[in-house]
């Protein structure tokens, strides 16, 4: 069996629903890479941290509770879902409260540094793997993907999207949910993670130098697929 020296990484780093996800799963699919949803990682920490009733301004204690979690990112039947410690906490973490909390916990440097070498790791299990994981290929998203975490991926997509769709995208998100929240709630959780991730001292929400900006404003999941596929290079073969 074929073992690959390199994994090849596709880095999808934007603000909160600019459609990095979808986008991120729909993609790995295509081209049968491991999808890593980086959030889902901090979500998951945070809701940890919220259970335990961990004060978040303690930035000792969350880096603790960072380094003594186990989390593992599994796909069933083509939807992803998130383990925290062995209990499965996919929707849990999407909570209202976890969103509220988790740009905070995330600032810390700790927190980061945990969260970094985990999906380092993910990573290099992949090369490792004897059937390259999946084809020997990951798309990460996240804010510090293609700048911190993966400065050398193949590939840096940087999603951009206006507010107003975006508040519309998380309203319909959390509806399906069965979460109601006020389209007033979730603008103003949305722009305050964006200024707090704009502006943590520690790998900020940037983009990358080489990144190449899609704005998803006007375009549907398929077409920002469409965008990010024709990103990469022509050898990568796409089924
Ligand atoms: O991607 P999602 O919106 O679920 O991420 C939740 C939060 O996790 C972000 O608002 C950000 O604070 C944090 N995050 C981060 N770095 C990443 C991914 C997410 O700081 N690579």
């Amino acid at each position: 069996m074929l073992k690959r020296e390199k994994v090849r990484i596709i880095a999808i780093d934007g603000p909160a629903s600019s459609g990095k996800s979808t986008t991120a799963r729909l993609v790995a699919g295509r081209l049968g890479y491991l999808y890593l949803d980086t959030g889902a990682m901090y979500r998951a920490i945070t809701l940890k941290a919220l259970r335990a009733g961990v004060d978040l301004d303690d930035e000792k204690a969350l880096e603790k509770l960072a380094r003594d979690s186990t989390l593992r990112m599994n796909f069933e039947n083509e939807q992803p879902m998130v383990f925290l410690n062995g209990e499965e906490v996919t929707s849990q973490i999407r909570s209202p409260e976890v969103s509220d909390s988790v740009s905070k916990v995330s600032a810390y440097p700790g927190v980061r540094g945990a969260m970094v070498a985990l999906q380092r790791e993910f990573a290099s299990d992949i090369v490792g793997s004897a059937s390259g994981g999946k084809e020997g290929g990951i798309v990460a998203e996240g804010r510090d993907i293609g700048t911190v975490v993966f400065p050398g991926a193949e590939v840096k997509i940087f999603l951009t999207c206006d507010l107003k769709e975006r508040t519309k995208r998380r309203y319909l998100e959390l509806e399906s949910q069965g979460i109601s929240r006020s389209p007033d709630e979730i603008r103003e959780n949305l722009s305050k993670r964006d200024e707090i991730d704009s502006n943590r001292e520690n790998s900020p929400l940037l983009e990358a130098e080489e990144a190449v900006v899609v704005d998803t404003t006007n375009l549907t999941i398929q077409e920002q697929v469409e965008e990010v596929l024709r990103c990469l290079n022509s050898d990568l073969e796409v089924t």
